[in-house]
Order: structure tokens, then sequence, then C-alpha cells
């Protein structure tokens, strides 16, 4: 695969790191990355994602844009209100590079969809705003040994994490379900928050289809707004995990 002059320069300044240069450039056009949501998270990843070159994105998400979305939400307009956010996001995607093919899937994400929509992808970002979703990505990710990167926020504040299935903890260790049904109600969120995560969740998902090595694996990386500091702890596999445990995975 040759890159047209244009496409040279458009990835100049990404080429010339030595750790990626043409050759991971080719992987990541070569790369298809699912995006589970287009909302906080997924405004931010998407578009560095298509930004980087990746070559396929699959972008879901269900709703639509509303006024309340876009302190944060900077993929979307004040114009676009109304418009589902797969198109919205689409829209924005194409214009800004015109190589990366978008794949855009307005659905709710569940346990029974997650694994064949998820299926063509090599990658999962996690951008939902909710933990049912985040368990069928889960499920999804140990099932198909697919990478999730983890990421959610809350405030001024973020998590994130890398699973790789059968290496490290998937989110069912670090955060067991405990039966609730009840969904907790939308927690503030200044629109930053979710830029610094997502973020940070690209650099991770870069690293890994170009093969840079740091992946922030066995461990939560936890970013405070208030007092702006960085904290990580320690993860590691539940023998008993239900979804990854031994005694689940024959
Ligand atoms: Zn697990």
């Amino acid at each position: 695969m040759e890159f047209t002059p244009e496409e040279l320069q458009r990835y100049n300044r990404q080429l010339i790191i030595p750790d990626i240069g043409e050759e991971g450039q080719r992987k990541l056009a070569r790369a298809k990355v699912f995006v589970a949501g287009v909302g906080g998270l997924g405004s931010i990843s998407c578009y560095y994602l298509a930004a980087a070159g990746i070559g396929h994105l699959k972008i879901v998400d269900m709703d639509v844009v509303d006024y309340s979305n876009l302190n944060r939400q900077i993929i979307h307009w004040t114009e676009d209100v109304g418009v589902p956010k797969t198109e919205s996001g689409a829209r924005k995607l194409t214009n800004l590079n015109p190589h990366c093919g978008i794949e855009a899937v307005q659905e709710k994400i569940t346990h029974e969809n997650c694994a064949a929509m998820v299926g063509d992808c090599e990658l999962i970002v996690d951008a939902m705003d909710n933990m049912e979703g985040r368990r069928a990505l889960n499920a999804a990710s140990v099932q198909l040994g697919i990478p999730y990167i983890y990421g959610g926020v809350h405030q001024l504040d973020g998590l994130i994490s890398t699973f790789i299935p059968g290496q490290t903890p998937c989110l069912e260790c670090v955060f067991p379900d405990d039966g609730s049904t009840t969904r907790p109600k939308p927690p503030g969120i200044l629109g930053p928050a979710p830029g610094v995560i997502a973020c940070l969740q690209v650099i991770e998902a870069v690293k890994w289809i170009v093969g840079i090595k740091g992946l922030l694996t066995g461990r939560l990386l936890s970013f405070c707004g208030y007092d702006m500091t960085f904290r990580e702890f320690r993860i590691s596999r539940n023998p008993d995990c239900a979804v990854c445990g031994q005694r689940h995975s024959d």
C-alpha cells in the first residue's frame, strides 16, 4: 500500500515519529476500529482516530443530538440538534479525512447484538455512558479475543484502562456486576474531562495498532480534574470472574 503525496503530507507529523513511520501508518490504514458511542468520549476518540488515518471506523450510537450534549460532544454542533449522532459524526469525520471509511450504525448496543456488531473489528474503544453497555462490550471482547480500551468520566474526573483478553483483567474483574438493575442518573460532566480520557484512549489505540509498547495493561489510570492529578492502580485478573475467569473459559 502506497500513500499519495497528499496523505504523506496529511500524516507527516506522525510519520516522522520513529515508532510510527510509513510501516506504522500502513497498519493504521488497514485497521478497523469499533467506537461504541458518539457522545462525550466518542466525539473526541472518533475525531482523533480518523485524523490519525485509521482506515475504517465503525461508529455506533442510537441517540440524536440534543442541546444538552453540546457542552462536551464537540463533533456535534448547534445545527445538528435533532440529527442522529452517527449521521452528524460521520459527516464531520468524512470531511476531516476522506481516506477514513466510516460505517455508521444507529442502534443500541446490547448483550444480544454486541458480538455480531464488534466481530469484524480488531479493537474496541469504549465511549459509552453506562455500565450495561460496557458489560456487553466486555463480554464481546472476551468472547472474541478483541482488545478493549475502557474509558469513563464523572464531573471533572475520569478512568481509563486497556483490557487484552487472556493477558489482562477484563472490565468485570475490576468492576464486578452487583446485579443491580437500577441505572444511576447521568452524572454531571465538564466537557474537557471526556476530552482528556478520550485522548488517552486514542493514544492507547494507536500504540496497540502500530505495536508500540507501554500499554496501560494491568493498570487503571485515574484522572482527577479537581486536584489535577493522575493516579495509577494495579489491577489483576479475578480467577472467579464471571466473564473471563477460569471456570468460564472452557
Ligand atoms: Zn474478568
